[in-house]
């Protein structure tokens, strides 16, 4: 279904997803801190994209580079001089907009006159040690991928890796944003997941077309629906320096089409520059054919927060449901931040022992809430609204039976389970393992199958 961004950002608020900055004092414009159920979310996308780029594949290796850096890396890689925006200011209401944000040079807000557009840097500045002159200028990290380009040899030296292979690195980044808003797809904080893939020169534009493949299919098969994405080409005018060739992998969030993450085909610009300004040999020696050269880089760009946005909108549902209205995250089982709940019928005395040890076992192997207040309804509302899964129900008849009910998010369908195979029956579910493999006492599967 289509959101509108106050719907999310409302339920956001309102089950501890996301909270404005500083709030008690004001707030703090486009930064943001992610309450219980948010820290969850954001925590298993990043896990998801750890896993499927680094752990399951043999031609990619971690880091964890420093937020601060030598400021000579930034010199180097044309932040310095070029990381900026054309900034202009309404002379009537001194709002500051972003120039290619402006459509007929009026204010957007007031539609008063506007200054000349002047070249704003974005990267936020700092001192480095006791004293604030200007020699001891550094920067909070705009993006991490100079992180990886400037440990590239010791990466090579170290993780005996050959061509092609990839660095990746997710991490904090920060840039002094002009223009904000559209809750968390633009923060002047925000955590970015980075690819730099080095690769022969004549083989870059192969590896280009696979990466683009490969970063669309991640946000599928994590739910998001196909329809919703979309690749756009940066036109030759819109090209960064660096890039001989960029797509964003778009997404249609509330506000319309926007960059979801980027995709560019660096050639060998940022390792030559390094190596230039370092004066330190950056190329790479292939053994199997005795040339040394300088790779390319193919580097996929990600944000965390755009993501989880997107994962958000994609996943937001409303449903009619006997007089009421289900409102519902349908959320993918790995980026649900509770996989579990238990809940059992009533705070009756009897049921709570058996519902604590069902807790106790379930919450050994997933995310697990326990759940006693208001009416068995409210409570799946509860869950179905901040995306479980999974409830499990402890009722009068598991004292008799020792079986429990698990009901499942998206259909409501309900099953009953021995409380031995509970855990086992929850793995399975969520791991999406196919229907083949049925546990023990299979039969049970069968109740959601229809
Ligand atoms: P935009 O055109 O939206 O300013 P960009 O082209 O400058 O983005 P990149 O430098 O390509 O962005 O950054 C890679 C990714 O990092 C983006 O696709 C996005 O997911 C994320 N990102 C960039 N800037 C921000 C921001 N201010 N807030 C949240 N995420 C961001």
């Amino acid at each position: 279904m289509k959101v509108d961004m106050d719907k999310i950002v409302s339920l956001c608020k309102r089950r501890g997803f996301i909270f404005q900055s500083s709030e008690i004092y004001g707030g703090l414009s486009a930064c943001w801190d992610y309450g219980p159920l948010g820290v969850e979310l954001k925590r298993n996308i990043k896990e998801a994209w750890w896993r499927g780029m680094v752990r399951e594949r043999d031609d990619m290796v971690g880091l964890d580079s420093s937020v601060l850096m030598h400021r000579a890396v930034w010199a180097a890689s044309g932040h310095e001089e070029g990381f900026s925006d054309p900034l202009m200011e309404c002379k009537a209401c001194h709002q500051r907009w972003r120039a290619d944000d402006i459509k007929d040079s009026r204010c957007p807000n007031c539609g008063g006159e506007l200054t000349e557009p002047r070249m704003f840097n974005l990267m936020f500045k700092t001192f480095f040690g006791p004293v604030e002159e200007e020699a001891a200028t550094v920067y909070l990290r705009p993006e991490t991928a100079q992180g990886i380009f400037v440990n590239f040899a010791n990466v090579v030296d170290t993780a005996r890796k050959k061509l092609p292979f990839g660095i990746a690195q997710i991490g904090k980044a920060f840039r002094n944003e002009i223009t904000t808003g559209n809750f968390i797809f633009r923060c002047r904080e925000f955590e970015m997941m980075e690819i730099e893939f080095f690769v022969k020169p004549d083989t870059a534009e192969e590896w280009f077309s696979y990466w683009l493949e490969e970063r669309q299919s991640w946000y599928i098969k994590l739910g998001i629906n196909k329809e919703n994405l979309r690749l756009q080409q940066h036109g030759k005018d819109e090209l960064a320096h660096y890039a001989r060739a960029c797509y964003d992998i778009q997404y249609l969030f509330p506000m319309g089409w926007s960059e979801l993450e980027g995709i560019a085909n660096r050639g060998d610009f940022d390792l030559a520059k390094h190596a230039k300004h370092s004066g330190k040999d950056l190329s790479y020696f292939d053994a199997d054919s005795g040339d040394r050269f300088v790779p390319y880089v193919i580097e996929p760009s990600a944000g965390v927060d755009r993501a989880a946005l997107a994962f958000l909108v994609d996943a937001y549902d409303e449903e009619p449901d006997k007089k009421e209205m289900r409102v519902l995250l349908r959320l993918h089982p790995d980026l649900a931040p509770v996989k579990v709940a238990v809940l059992p019928l009533s705070r009756n005395e009897t049921l709570v022992p058996m519902a604590r040890d069902v807790y106790a076992s379930v919450r050994k192997c997933f995310t697990t809430q326990y759940d006693d207040a208001q009416s068995i309804g409210r409570r799946y509302r509860r869950q179905d609204e901040i995306g479980t899964p999974y409830s499990v129900t402890v009722d009068f008849q598991s004292l008799e039976d020792n079986a429990v009910t698990i009901r499942e998010r998206d259909s409501m369908k309900q099953i009953r389970v021995p409380v031995a195979e509970l855990t086992r029956t929850l793995e399975l579910k969520l791991s999406g393992e196919p229907l083949e493999v049925l546990p023990p006492g299979g039969k049970y599967w069968l109740g959601f199958e229809g």
